[in-house]
């Protein structure tokens, strides 16, 4: 008889460990666990079935207990909580959810994967309302029968995370009215806000109201009440305001746990406990950039650290190089993709960044469907290291963040960016792509080629009365600007020249970044103290947009808006 393996949660971690212990010792006996009535279900395709991009409910179900018994020997018992985990003894209670039985099995190997729970705090007035979370096919289920039952007219989703967020889209993608309420100052926490507000732009043009920076005090009975004192008309409300990890089965068991209970393991993911291990979001992985220990809440990571639990259960060595967290969301027709270290997370490191800014194309202007790729690359100062990347458009963002993704795995720095050999023709990329100009750009800052000031600086240089200069051609410029700049094309600079004050810095910006920067340089050679506007007028037309929408008393500095009018301009549909 093989080794006796018990598996704790039957989706992404537990079902990937289990599958692999097969695929490793045909010998073993493999029983799995689940609490509810089904295992190795979609959790990521939840949201769309609420829309119908998914139709059928069944499909949400990829496995069933017979399919494993069948395919791999494996004894998936769903119903089957596990209540308790004695460590000394290595055996786990499980109580049947349906008959309240509870029975003892003792283990050789115990793998726990419990995923993380859908916070509900005990808001005022809660029972008065429909509320739902969406974590498990069953909330899914009861979400389609309020909204086919009750045909609600308005529903208020609480919670900007990816889950709030695809909740609150499939829902307007049914024709329901949707308000999404955010206590941070942004959507997206994976991304920086200003990137974040790609995302919040497109659900706003989509008649989602996005309401940041406040939060909800309680429910009345078709009312959200909100701290702000404002009252919300709604017919239900989706909760996605966060997890905790499904660990309280394991307080008292010897395996440690943090404050919050995340579960801490060694870099083999074996926990404090012999023979017990752990994956998924109930874990605290460690950062490959920081050292920092962090909840990595997504399904490749806990598929990933199923299989290497089995790996080392089977007695093969295993390489944990650290995390780096990388995401996309889709909101409508606009994807928001991220990669390693954000602003907000280099915050507190001490770590010496830099930022670029820029709006290739994504594919050849004169293409259908042209679009922007607006792009953040973070890297470390003198030694070029990339640190993380964030991507927005209506394109193929993952496709950059994937790339940027494998070089911040590799150590690879800028130089290495703009070296990259990527794949182009003209419906997929341009000659240079996305990733190797934002590498292109990060270079040249990092040798000190040229300085720059970031685009949200430019209200700060208005005010101030400095030279801010447009280098977009006239047309562009008559199309939109920002108020209180100079326009001098690119076209036309080298012969006007003396209308610049050489005695006084040049800020210049151009529309995505490339023509400033040309002009940059060429003013650095002629003797001007020169710095191009990071992001340049696309990022500035978006922060305004962002501070508009988001703070009303913001004072406009766009005058008109270019949405690319001039022939010479690559079509900008963004
Ligand atoms: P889970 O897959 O959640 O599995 C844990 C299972 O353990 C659960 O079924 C639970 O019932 C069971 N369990 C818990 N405690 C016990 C117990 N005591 N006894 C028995 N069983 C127990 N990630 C992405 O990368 N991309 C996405 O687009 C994405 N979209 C998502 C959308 C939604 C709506 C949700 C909910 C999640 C999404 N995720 C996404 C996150 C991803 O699904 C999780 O990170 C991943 O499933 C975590 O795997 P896990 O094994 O830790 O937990």
């Amino acid at each position: 008889m093989g080794k006796r393996i018990l598996v704790v949660g039957g989706v992404a971690g537990g079902a990937s460990a289990a599958a692999r212990c097969r695929r490793l010792d045909e010998s073993a006996e493999i029983i799995m666990f689940e609490r509810g009535p089904v295992v190795s279900f979609s959790n990521c395709c939840l949201p769309y079935h609420i829309s119908g991009v998914v139709e059928e409910e069944e499909t949400l179900i990829l496995m069933t207990p017979e399919k494993f018994q069948n395919q791999y020997k494996i004894d998936a018992r769903v119903n089957s909580n596990v209540i308790s985990v004695n460590t000394e003894e290595k055996t786990v209670q499980v109580e049947n959810t349906l008959t309240r039985k509870v029975t003892t099995e003792t283990y050789d190997a115990l793998v726990v994967s419990p995923g993380a729970d859908a916070i509900v705090p005990p808001f005022e007035g809660i029972d008065k309302i429909d509320n739902y979370t969406l974590k498990t096919v069953p909330d899914v289920s009861k979400i389609m029968k309020f909204v086919k039952g009750k045909n609600p007219k308005h529903i208020t989703v609480v919670g900007g995370g990816f889950i709030g967020l695809e909740a609150a889209e499939n829902l307007r993608e049914r024709g329901i009215e949707v308000t999404l309420i955010e206590g941070m100052d942004q959507i997206i926490p994976f991304v920086d806000r200003e990137m974040s507000y790609f995302g919040q732009a497109k659900m706003v043009k989509h008649g989602i109201e996005v309401v940041l920076e406040d939060l909800v005090e309680g429910f009345d009975t078709r009312k959200v009440i909100l701290r702000s004192g404002r009252e919300i008309e709604t017919d239900g409300v989706i909760l996605a305001i966060g997890v905790k990890p499904s660990t309280d089965f394991l307080k008292d068991s010897g395996v440690e746990l943090n404050g919050k209970g995340y579960i801490l393991v060694d870099e083999n993911y074996k926990t404090s406990a012999k023979d017990v291990y752990a994956a998924g979001d109930a874990i605290l992985v460690r950062n490959q950039l920081t050292g920092e220990l962090f909840p990595l809440a997504m399904a490749g990571p806990a598929n990933k650290q199923g299989r290497l639990i089995a790996d080392r259960i089977n007695g093969r060595k295993i390489n944990n190089k650290g995390y780096i967290g990388s995401g996309v969301v889709k909101l409508f027709d606009t994807h928001i993709a991220s990669t390693g270290l954000s602003e907000k997370m280099l915050k507190d490191t001490g770590i010496d960044y830099e930022v670029v800014y820029a709006a290739p194309p994504g594919i050849v202007g004169i293409m259908p469907d042209a679009h922007l790729v607006f792009s953040k690359l973070i890297f470390e100062k003198g030694s070029g290291k990339v640190l993380g990347a964030q991507f927005a458009s209506t394109g193929a963002p993952d496709k950059r963040a994937d790339v940027v993704a494998t070089a911040i795995k590799a150590g690879m720095t800028v130089e290495d960016l703009f070296d990259l050999e990527l794949t182009y023709a003209p419906s997929f990329g341009t000659g240079k792509d996305v990733v190797n100009k934002v590498g292109y750009i990060g270079s040249n800052l990092n040798e000190g080629a040229f300085e720059q000031v970031r685009f949200s600086d430019v209200y700060d240089l208005l005010e101030a009365g400095e030279q801010v200069i447009d280098v977009r051609e006239v047309c562009e410029y008559e199309a939109g600007r920002i108020a209180g700049v100079v326009n001098i094309p690119m076209s036309e600079m080298r012969q006007r020249l003396g209308e610049l004050d050489k005695s006084r810095p040049v800020y210049v910006h151009c529309r995505t970044g490339e023509r400033s920067y040309n002009m940059t340089l060429m003013l650095k050679a002629n003797g001007f103290d020169i710095k191009n506007i990071a992001g340049s007028y696309e990022f500035v037309k978006a922060y305004e947009e962002m501070m508009c929408y988001n703070y009303s008393t913001r004072k406009n500095i766009m005058i008109g808006d270019c949405v690319g009018c001039c022939a010479t301009l690559e079509n900008t549909k963004f």
